[in-house]
């Protein structure tokens, strides 16, 4: 455990806008959330979130396809081989746009179209081209699909992306199918883009390790995310890591603060996943709604997941910063 005054030493450091090593983060991170420490770091995280933006954000998201996947990673349900998934199901265009007006009207910040890994990337770029074609102000739209050239990474730019959503996933290639290289192949085209990258520490579990979670806050700071944060593991039961708790939410907000300092002034936008207020007190401004296919549930979702509506993430986020009025 790192003495107080080290703590306070780094913390001081974040603020005056000096950039955090992986060392100061796993020395952050090793706080435990109950102690003096850890208050120091999420009101520090708080104080940084203020000086970016006062302002809440939300992240909606419309999963467009569910089907089982060979990947098989090792948490989501959609891995064949957990044998959750069995049938194939995707939204049509019509189904997407009215999910994504919908999002809209309510005020979401960005709207994020979510596939399986090999989805073919020209419906992905059909989808972006009808979105700004039927949403008036449509919203920044953001892709997370799988892995992708430089040349399609301007493709998707081309078609009306503006964000891409990759992260170089917690224990890449052994809790997931994909080759770890070509994750950093794709993460290394989006930064050679003019696409923003946005990019979660994901899936955190009580299995990971304070170095393993500061590695992936440096990796996100390094490849330039300008939205930055943590994403829980929700266990999905029958995947092979679906017995394992969740992170404690205490846990979460202490991560969340330190992805706060640690983004320092690189990141504009703190998310923190699944939504939570203490994290939301401790430097997270961005909350995600969600629907449509989930990989964190056995069935697809027809309307918002865990019932999360736009109105509520505003209502939500209003108590701890302000909020652009919804179109
Ligand atoms: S996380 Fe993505 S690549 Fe892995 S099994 Fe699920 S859909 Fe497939």
């Amino acid at each position: 455990m790192p003495d107080l005054k080290r703590i306070k030493d780094r913390v001081a450091a974040a603020l005056e806008g000096e950039q955090l090593t992986a060392e100061d983060a796993v020395d952050l991170l090793a706080c435990e959330p109950a102690t003096p420490e850890a208050e120091i770091i999420r009101h520090a995280a708080r104080e940084v979130a203020l000086k970016h933006s006062r302002q809440g954000r939300i992240w909606a998201a419309i999963g467009v396809d569910y089907r089982p996947c060979p990947r098989n990673c090792r948490f989501c349900s959609f891995g064949a081989a957990w044998r959750i998934v069995t049938q194939s199901e995707e939204w049509s265009i019509q189904q997407v746009i009215s999910a994504a007006d919908k999002f809209a009207r309510g005020g979401a910040d960005w709207i994020t179209i979510r596939t399986t890994q090999d989805y073919p990337h020209e419906h992905i770029c059909t989808i972006a081209r009808a979105l700004r074609a039927e949403i008036a102000d449509c919203p920044k739209l953001v892709i997370n699909t799988g892995e992708f050239t430089l040349g399609q990474a301007h493709e998707l730019y081309a078609a009306g992306y503006r964000v891409a959503y990759h992260v170089y996933r917690l224990r890449e290639g052994r809790d997931t199918g994909i080759d770890p290289a070509a994750r950093l192949a794709t993460l290394e085209n989006i930064r050679r883009s003019p696409l923003e990258l946005a990019f979660l520490v994901e899936p955190v579990g009580v299995e990971h390790t304070v170095e393993e979670i500061a590695t992936e806050m440096i990796r996100a700071r390094r490849f330039g995310a300008t939205l930055t944060g943590v994403m829980a593991r929700v266990p999905v039961p029958g995947t092979p890591l679906g017995d394992l708790p969740p992170v404690p939410e205490e846990r979460l907000a202490h991560m969340v603060a330190v992805s706060r300092l640690v983004a320092g002034y690189t990141a504009t936008d703190i998310c923190v996943h699944p939504p939570s207020e203490l994290a939301l007190q401790a430097g997270a401004n961005v909350v995600v709604v969600e629907t449509g296919a989930v990989p964190r549930e056995r069935d697809a979702v027809p309307r918002e997941w865990r019932g999360l509506t736009i109105e509520q993430a505003r209502e939500m986020l209003a108590r701890h910063y302000s909020m652009v009025p919804a179109g």
